[in-house]
């Protein structure tokens, strides 16, 4: 799997294509403007429709499938800015190309589940549901027409739009969710392939103990899924509880100017799983495992220091000096206030003796090193860590 980085901005008519003219995020969410050559120009809202345009402009087809790709970034929505949600957010994603086969929509949620798991996270539960292709949803939409139009009047405003631009949107409106409950389900309009495809998907996810409820009012917000979408929610979050969500959108691709593709994949709110992780109590997680603060005292120590520290880092560590002129107490707080778990404290008595020393902040036990072999010993215990 490789890391892909899209520019934070895009012309505005990829995300009409893709997300869709009728979506919540072209309607009202976009960060749109002109640029100083007249284009219309937009912060990017969501990470998957910028990475397919950037794989159809590099020629990524080329590389053969199956493809992986992850990303982490900002995104930008205009909304009503609350708990769990921001105008400029932060998302972590996944995207597999090239496959149509249930398996990848396994190993997507899979994805998802293990990611969760391993922040430490319980108290979410897997929505799921599959909302056909372009040719089982038709008969799905005549459906969902028929049941609306007996109730058109009790419809929000939004809806009533939406029942002749983009019905299926209807199921997600949290106004009309009384209604949505009691709506047809696009699970029992489902053709042939897209019905073999589902169950093969539910198979797999029973098989590898993965918990998930199925969801007929779940069609996610943008135009672009097919079969399988999904979204997890935490019960621990107010209104804004989906820290996760995906699916698969085999027709993107096309829609963009591209082959056919099948893919699909998801992407998780960084700032909602970290108020997920405070619901349930679990320490936000630091970057500082192999963190090494190094104390010196005197001018002699700082330079000494700071050699040791250009050693520890040509071996990859993640090595900090003092340049503030405090004292060691002083250096100390601040090291674990960081999050350091060793020091190396360097001074004139230690110099002289041809030591330094190494102190786990965590424990309080140090231990003095012959200066010749400091590196070895340092890079040995922390990286261990
Ligand atoms: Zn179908
Ligand atoms: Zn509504």
């Amino acid at each position: 799997m490789e890391e892909i980085r899209t520019p934070i901005f895009e012309q505005t008519e990829l995300f009409v294509r893709s997300v869709g003219e009728e979506s919540d995020i072209v309607q009202k969410e976009m960060y749109t403007f002109e640029d100083k050559g007249g284009r219309s120009i937009t912060l990017r809202p969501e990470g998957t429709a910028p990475i397919v345009r950037a794989f159809l402009e590099n020629s990524f087809v080329n590389r053969g499938f199956q493809q992986r790709y992850y990303y982490i970034g900002p995104m930008f929505r205009y909304e009503k800015p609350q708990s769990g949600r921001l105008r400029q957010f932060h998302q972590v994603g996944f995207e597999i190309f090239g496959s149509e086969s249930p398996g990848a929509d396994l190993e997507t949620i899979l994805a998802v589940d293990n990611f969760l798991k391993r922040l430490g996270l319980t108290k979410y539960t897997i929505h799921l549901n599959s909302i056909g292709c372009p040719e089982c949803r038709k008969n799905y939409r005549e459906a969902l027409r028929e049941y609306y139009g007996k109730h058109l009047n009790d419809l929000c405003d939004d809806c009533k739009r939406r029942y002749e631009t983009n019905i299926l949107r209807l199921l997600d409106c949290k106004i009309d969710h009384e209604l949505a409950l009691n709506a047809p389900k696009s699970t029992d309009y489902l053709c042939e392939p897209c019905r073999e495809h589902y169950e093969k998907l539910k198979d797999y996810l029973n098989e590898f103990e993965i918990k998930y409820v199925e969801d007929h009012t779940l069609v996610r917000g943008l135009d672009y899924y097919t079969r399988t979408v999904f979204e997890v929610r935490h019960e621990g979050l107010g209104a804004q509880n989906a820290i996760a969500g995906g699916g698969r959108y085999d027709g993107l691709f096309s829609d963009l100017g591209g082959g056919t593709v099948p893919a699909l994949g998801f992407a998780g709110g960084i700032e909602r799983i970290v108020l997920a992780l405070k619901a349930e109590g679990i320490e936000v997680p630091r970057k500082n495992v192999h963190y090494i603060y190094v104390a010196t005292i005197g001018e002699d120590a700082f330079k000494e220091g700071m050699k040791l520290a250009m050693e520890l880092r040509k071996k990859g560590l993640n090595v900090d000096v003092d340049i503030m002129n405090r004292n060691l107490s002083g250096q100390l707080k601040h090291a674990d206030r960081l999050g350091a778990k060793y020091v190396v404290i360097v001074g004139d008595e230690e110099l002289e003796k041809g030591v330094v020393v190494l102190r786990n902040l965590e424990t309080g036990d140090q231990v003095e090193i012959d200066k010749e072999f400091a590196i070895e010993y340092i890079f040995e215990k922390a990286s261990k860590e």
